[in-house]
């Protein structure tokens, strides 16, 4: 087995999903986003998170939901891109729920799928710029074409530019979407969908919204907004804020939610070598690093092949239960670790996971939370831990 991988903890998934459906059981429907390989958690990841009690999931790409009907294949699946059209047939073999966001790409569609039937959700672009209908015109007729042409529109949905934290544009796309899905009678649309993981956790249910996309939350991250600490200039701030939620009439913002998450991806390696550095003596690639005093180092086969990135802005690992500093510059294939005598040749370490958060990974990398997650989980072995099954497989 590889020194160095990533462990997959299946019941922490499926508890994540169990603890994100209690919570917002006030939306009809909850749709997990598995895109880029489930967040670098592969897709048995989506099986936990259905046993779990998450019915609906979305992926980007047809290789990315031919991964997926592996191991769910009747699970409802939405594509968050449009497909290529000639490849209809296979997206029906799969049966996927397909986005229409574009007039012309929605007059290819209904001249190409004569002889299929597809579910459908309407993209609604409210000033993201990206995908979706921006006429609401447009977005009536959309509907009809596709109703007349016997498919069925299932959903519509858009996505945010910003986490809406004090700033007007996630109101002003709230406000956008209204004033566009009011072309469509929504008591015919089963599933209306605005937002991902930090508006479903950091904003009040917005009523038009029956529905809600999550991503990095399933996986154990709590995204919602905490707020300021203590002290007067963080009191300062808090005033701020309500001055200027009330001046541009802002939604309110909910912080701190509370909510029993366990993290799922844990990257764990190994201390192959120790060796004693003497005070003065430099340690690593442009002697980054000079010991102030005699030193133990330890040797970890990781480095930046193994997705944590090249940067070491304080980087900590933890060995032990101990935290250490990772000292010097991340090698392609090593780190190097500053330890004391407690720690012996073949401990494990954890680089991710345990008392090391992603927040202080992704921080120590420069890397944002979703970007680390995914390097991680992308660039290494993986093995899967189920508790409730008590299986270890690869
Ligand atoms: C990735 C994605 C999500 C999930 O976002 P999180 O921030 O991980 O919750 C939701 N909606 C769309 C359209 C996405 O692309």
């Amino acid at each position: 087995m590889a020194e160095t991988y990533v462990e997959i903890n299946l019941s922490a998934l499926s508890h994540n999903a169990r603890v994100l459906t209690e919570k917002y059981n006030d939306y009809d429907y909850l749709i997990g986003v598995v895109k880029a390989d489930a967040y670098g958690h592969g897709y048995e990841a989506a099986k936990a998170l259905h046993r779990g009690g998450v019915g609906y999931f979305a992926v980007s790409s047809m290789e990315e939901a031919a991964r997926f009907r592996e191991v769910l294949p009747d699970v409802p699946l939405l594509m968050l891109q449009p497909i290529e059209l000639e490849r209809l047939n296979e997206a029906y073999e799969m049966k996927l729920t397909l986005a229409i966001g574009d007039r012309e790409y929605l007059h290819r569609f209904i001249v190409l799928s004569k002889n299929y039937y597809f579910k459908v959700h309407l993209q609604v672009d409210t000033g993201f710029n990206r995908l979706g209908f921006k006429d609401r015109s447009e977005l009536g007729a959309a509907f009809d074409a596709l109703t007349a042409a016997g498919h069925t529109v299932e959903g519509v949905y858009q996505h945010f530019a910003t986490a809406g934290i004090f700033d007007p544009h996630f109101d002003e796309q709230v406000r956008r979407f209204s004033e566009l899905v009011s072309a469509l009678d929504l008591k015919k649309i089963e599933m209306v969908h605005m937002g991902s993981g930090v508006s479903l956790l950091g904003h009040e249910k917005i009523p038009l919204a029956n529905c809600a996309r999550m991503g990095m939350v399933m996986y154990g991250y709590n995204v919602s907004p905490s707020s300021y600490g203590g002290g007067l200039k963080n009191r300062l701030r808090t005033l701020r804020d309500r001055y200027f939620q009330k001046k541009y009439r802002l939604s309110p913002i909910i912080r701190d939610v509370e909510l029993d998450l366990i993290p799922a991806m844990t990257l764990k390696s190994r201390v192959i070598a120790l060796k004693k550095v003497r005070k003065g003596e430099y340690v690593g690639y442009d002697c980054l690093y000079r010991a102030d005093e005699d030193i133990t180092v330890a040797v970890l086969p990781v480095g930046y092949n193994n997705g944590i990135g090249q940067k070491n802005l304080g980087r900590m690992v933890e060995i032990g239960g101990r935290l250490y500093p990772v000292i010097g510059a991340v090698g392609m294939n090593m780190s190097i670790v500053k330890v004391d005598e407690t720690v012996k040749v073949y401990d494990e370490a954890i680089l991710l996971g345990g008392r090391i958060t992603l927040g202080m990974f992704s921080r120590s990398a420069d890397m944002t939370l979703a970007e680390a997650l995914l390097s991680v989980g992308k660039n290494n072995e993986r093995i899967y831990i189920d508790s409730e099954g008590e299986k270890i497989w690869r």
